[in-house]
């Protein structure tokens, strides 16, 4: 791992009442409470948020949303907007996870005016890109990352690019069980990494990228040892509080 503060990161989609959440937090926190060097983000279902951030707020876990409309206010109606999210303390927001590319029609577009929203509002971006099975097997991975990477960031200034958490998600690795080999993601990451560097060398060295598909017990201290990979997006197995504890400590640095 290099001197990038490696990122843990527990997508746990539409998983956990405020109940549960409460519960998994009482298991969960005491686990990490020592020093581990990683930086811890939860990012609960939107209901959730105001628990998690209270329970979260004497120790350094970070709580992200899954999602934000990129205007401040609105007629839009079901959404809510960075500054929203802001006042209950949240830390950051996951941006074009493959679900909402998927099942909400979340563009490319939109998500160049919602990565400069979080930013301006507070908020850090963990901006979610990757290929689907056919775009892989087409050897077209190369050229869909450019066009996410290019397109989603291209309203954030050089300087401020290093302030963004990539997440790199092959979509067929994600809630099947599949997962990229360490050396494909360490590669793909590598890529994305030039992508960023070749506007900005010293954004390129900062910005950290994490890998996200069916990271796992089993393979996280594999995928997290690599230099290029800078933690993880986890979703199924971020929602048992010792399993996710246990992948939070195969990223010490
Ligand atoms: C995700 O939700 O971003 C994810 C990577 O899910 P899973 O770990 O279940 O594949």
């Amino acid at each position: 791992m290099s001197s990038r503060t490696p990122v843990l990161a527990a997508n746990w989609k539409m998983h956990k009442t405020i109940a549960d959440a409460e519960a998994f937090l009482t298991d969960f926190l005491p686990r990490v409470e020592e020093e581990h060097g990683a930086e811890i983000v939860i990012c609960p279902p939107y209901l959730a948020l105001k628990t998690v951030v209270e329970l979260c707020s004497q120790l350094n876990v970070k709580v992200a949303a899954q999602n934000m409309h990129e205007e401040p206010e609105g007629a839009f109606t079901g959404e809510v907007s960075a500054p929203m999210l802001a006042e209950l303390g949240v830390g950051g927001v996951v941006l074009g996870h493959s679900e909402r590319r998927t099942y909400f029609g979340e563009t490319d577009d939109a998500l160049a005016r919602k990565v400069p929203a979080a930013l301006d509002g507070g908020l850090e971006p963990i901006l979610c890109v990757g290929e689907t099975e056919s775009q892989r097997d087409a050897d077209a991975t190369e050229d869909v990352l450019r066009r996410q990477v290019e397109t989603d960031l291209a309203g954030i200034a050089d300087d401020r690019l290093a302030e963004v958490v990539i997440a790199y998600e092959p979509v067929w690795a994600i809630g099947t069980g599949r997962t990229a080999t360490p050396d494909q993601a360490e590669e793909t990451i590598g890529f994305v990494r030039s992508l960023i560097a070749s506007g900005s060398e010293e954004a390129g060295a900062a910005i950290r990228i994490l890998y996200g598909g069916s990271v796992k017990l089993d393979n996280a201290a594999e995928l997290l040892g690599r230099p290029e990979i800078d933690g993880a997006l986890v979703g199924g197995a971020s929602l048992d509080p010792e399993g996710f504890a246990r992948i939070v400590m195969a990223a010490e640095p």
